[in-house]
């Protein structure tokens, strides 16, 4: 009966959302099946959901719950942008290069500016470039700063960064999107209460994740600067995201936040990452390429021997743009699971290295 799990799959490292839901979600999804609830969010546990994020932040915020990550960020962003206006982030940021240009069409022709910047963080000055670009009627108006924190490689914005991101935001007029599909693993890394990396460096709007940090589904839209949020609910039904059975998305979000297992899965798959990033450094040849801040170390490796860890079974990405290997840790990463990818590429290392002798 159902379905057969291959146990010699080794996908562990190659995202962490291909983790398994939490306890804790799981649970979660359980106390709320029981009996029937209004639909579309008019339910208890939407409501207090909603007030857990509140308090977790500890501001009177405005709170949406929707499935995923490109549908938290494509319709955030429509909110903050008219048709004419552009948005500045990042050439690797995950709305420019992942989300199949639904920032794009939900915003209905926003435009995306892209600018370098090293270790994944923006460069405030190419941003003030981009910013003093044009000027003229013939260029889309620059209207908002999308960032993602943590980063795309793997590295996080300190509170210093943020607030001068802020300040910048705010001298030009720009809305600040942050992008925070792994926004728990940054809390977790650098130990601040979670205003100080959100609206009090000026963060107007957060798509916060859940998915990757151990629910089955579902993103957190959350607004502080309220004025965003009108009617951000049609928004939300346009786009297929008013879901209604609310409460089993909502649920897990006041579960974890209340009892904790938000931030702990997130250290967990941090300290997962910290060993992992130790085994690895033992070992010639590979080579670590971004400092790791959160529960993903990259890689950069001969050809070699990512073709051979590949054909050992291993799944992993070859990140796009950077020419390295990605390797994610999860909540649920065990040392085990990090022995067996080490000793595999201990083994190959060491046939690499006779090979070139
Ligand atoms: C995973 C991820 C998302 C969300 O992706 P979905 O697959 O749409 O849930 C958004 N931003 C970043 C940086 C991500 O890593």
């Amino acid at each position: 009966m159902g379905v057969d799990i291959n146990r010699s799959e080794k996908i562990q490292f190659a995202s962490d959302n291909c983790s398994c839901m939490c306890p804790e979600a799981a649970r979660a999804l359980m106390e709320a099946n029981r009996g029937p609830a209004c639909a579309y969010g008019d339910d208890p546990w939407t409501e207090r959901a909603a007030d857990a994020v509140r308090e977790f932040f500890g501001t009177d915020c405005e709170v949406f719950f929707v499935c995923n990550g490109t549908a938290a960020n494509s319709l955030a962003l429509a909110s903050l942008c008219r048709p004419y206006h552009s948005v500045i982030c990042h050439e690797l940021a995950h709305i420019e290069t992942d989300e199949c240009g639904g920032p794009e069409f939900f915003t209905g022709g926003t435009k995306i500016l892209t600018i370098p910047g090293r270790m994944g963080r923006i460069d405030l000055d190419a941003a003030e470039k981009m910013v003093n670009r044009r000027s003229d009627i013939h260029f889309p108006k620059p209207r908002a700063l999308s960032i993602t924190q943590p980063t795309e490689v793997g590295t996080l914005y300190t509170v210093e960064q943020l607030r001068a991101i802020g300040d910048f935001a705010r001298s030009y007029d720009l809305r600040i999107h942050m992008d925070g599909a792994r926004f728990a693993n940054a809390l977790a890394a650098l130990s601040v209460h979670p205003s100080e990396i959100s609206w009090k460096a000026g963060v107007d709007v957060l798509c916060f994740g859940g998915t990757k940090n151990g629910m089955a589904f579902g993103e957190a839209v959350i607004f502080f600067n309220r004025e965003y949020a009108q009617e951000f609910s049609y928004r939300c039904k346009q786009g297929g995201q008013l879901v209604s059975k609310m409460r089993f998305l909502a649920a897990p979000w006041s579960m974890m936040l209340d009892d904790g297992s938000m931030l702990k899965n997130a250290e967990k798959a941090n300290r997962a990452a910290i060993v992992l990033e130790k085994k690895i450094r033992y070992l010639p040849v590979l080579e670590i390429v971004y400092p790791r801040e959160v529960n993903s170390v990259f890689i950069a490796m001969p050809a070699e021997i990512a073709a051979a860890m590949k054909g050992r079974g291993w799944h992993f990405y070859d990140f796009i743009g950077t020419g390295h290997s990605r390797f994610m840790c999860s909540w649920e990463t065990t040392e085990e699971d990090i022995d067996d990818l080490v000793r595999d590429f201990r083994e190959e290392v060491v046939r690499y290295q006779s090979g070139n002798r």
